[in-house]
């Protein structure tokens, strides 16, 4: 195996404590980066190369045999790349982050990398599309059990694992239908059984909720959503426990699926604001929610920070924030949906959710467009029902448009 530097190869020891007891906008802002970058440059340069090059052959061997610090060879480790990593780590508060080209390069890296034909994987029924095809199509014909439970039912999740298994795989707020789950009490249970507890992030990012601090041994993003921020780059990134994101370092290297420097610049540059993105659309995220739970023309509401929603008090215990995503439902047919959305303004209709500016869409056709309408109407997700990603606008005008767009309905 070739080099396995730390993230970023800069920050002494003393660095990476001082920054790592600042608030999480400062974090933001400067983690990964406490020390003069290339040139003096004041911001991240994007190292654009794939081989590091060596006058000295001894100081290229230490490289490469892991016993100096530096870069070898794009695929392994890259500067930029370690910048956003280092900034992930020092984030969601772990001893290691690993980067990957997309969100499902960082799952499917994973899950591939800390299982063996024979293992348990215990997980949710309301895992993001492309996870759920992992686990009932690729992990099952790899010999891999999966046992997806249901996601509300905490005493079903406690069962699942208690029969044993190597690994438990959460997801929380889930998409699109915001179910959650109190991860206090499953990671308890996975911790009892030995087995290693993984943890998307995605939905609430670090501002809004920690899952290292409750005993996951892995957290991982689709960085492509809120990390980002600015749905100009896919990403995504495995932050956790020394030991299992090196197994999981070793898989991407010969799949090579890593994150390339151009993107990891773009997200950067999106994390900077994270803290600032993050809090205005948990702002708006309840005020968009209130509203439409008042609305005669909409079915149903799903928001963490809803009094009616069944697992309110359990957001409230492990969520500093409850997010700028939520979802609802009209009332009428798919036609009506359609009048609906078509008449909005100031919303990309589009698949991904996070961004800047707000996304709409339905489930259908984003996060379960590979799941079959009955395997969709099983997890509860109706053929009415809309994802909403508010962006950073003014929460007000979000909300004269949908009541607009509502009278289509
Ligand atoms: N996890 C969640 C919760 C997601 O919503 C998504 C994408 O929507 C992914 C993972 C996959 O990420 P990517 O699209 O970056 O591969």
């Amino acid at each position: 195996m070739a080099d396995y530097t730390p993230s970023h190869a800069s920050p002494d020891g003393a660095d990476r404590m001082a920054i790592t007891n600042q608030h999480p906008s400062t974090i933001a802002v400067w983690g990964g980066e406490e020390k003069p970058l290339a040139f003096g440059a004041a911001q991240v340069p994007i190292v654009q190369s794939a081989p590091f090059a060596y006058e000295d052959m001894d100081e290229w061997a230490a490289v490469a045999l892991g016993q100096a610090e530096g870069y070898i060879y794009s695929r392994n480790t890259n500067p930029t790349v370690g910048v956003f990593e280092e900034k992930c780590r020092i984030l969601e508060g772990g001893e290691k982050a690993i980067a990957f080209a997309s969100g499902m390069a960082a799952i499917s890296n994973t899950l591939l990398s800390l299982l063996s034909p024979g293992d348990r994987v215990v997980s949710i029924k309301d895992s993001y599309g492309g996870t759920s095809r992992l686990f009932m199509d690729t992990l099952p014909r790899m010999q891999i059990e999966v046992d997806l439970v249901e996601t509300s039912d905490a005493d079903a999740i406690d069962a699942a694992i208690a029969k044993g298994c190597e690994l438990v795989y959460l997801e929380t707020p889930t998409n699109p239908t915001l179910k959650i789950i109190d991860l206090d009490r499953a990671i308890r249970a996975a911790k009892k059984r030995g087995a290693i507890v993984v943890v998307d992030n995605t939905f609430a990012t670090p501002i809004n909720q920690r899952p290292l601090e409750f005993g996951a041994d892995l957290v991982l993003h689709s960085a492509t959503k809120y990390l980002g921020g600015h749905d100009d780059a896919m990403g995504g990134v495995l932050i956790g426990r020394e030991d299992l994101v090196r197994t999981v370092y070793e898989h991407r290297e010969i799949c090579g699926a890593v994150l390339s420097a151009f993107s990891a610049y773009l997200l950067l540059r999106g994390m900077k604001t994270l803290d600032l993105r993050v809090k205005k659309q948990n702002e708006t995220g309840l005020a968009v929610a209130r509203f439409l739970n008042q609305h005669p023309k909409v079915a149903s509401v799903f928001y963490p920070g809803l009094e009616t929603h069944d697992k309110h008090d359990v957001a409230k215990r492990q969520m500093s924030g409850f997010g700028g995503m939520l979802s609802f439902s009209v009332d009428g047919d798919f036609d009506a949906l359609k009048r609906f959305v078509g008449g909005l303004k100031y919303v990309h209709r589009a698949a991904s959710l996070g961004s800047v500016n707000t996304l709409i869409g339905p489930p259908s056709v984003t996060s379960h467009v590979e799941c079959t309408a009955e395997q969709r109407a099983e997890l509860g997700i109706s053929e009415t029902l809309l994802r909403y990603s508010c962006g950073v606008e003014d929460a007000e005008d979000l909300i004269a448009q949908l009541d607009e767009g509502l009278k289509a309905v």
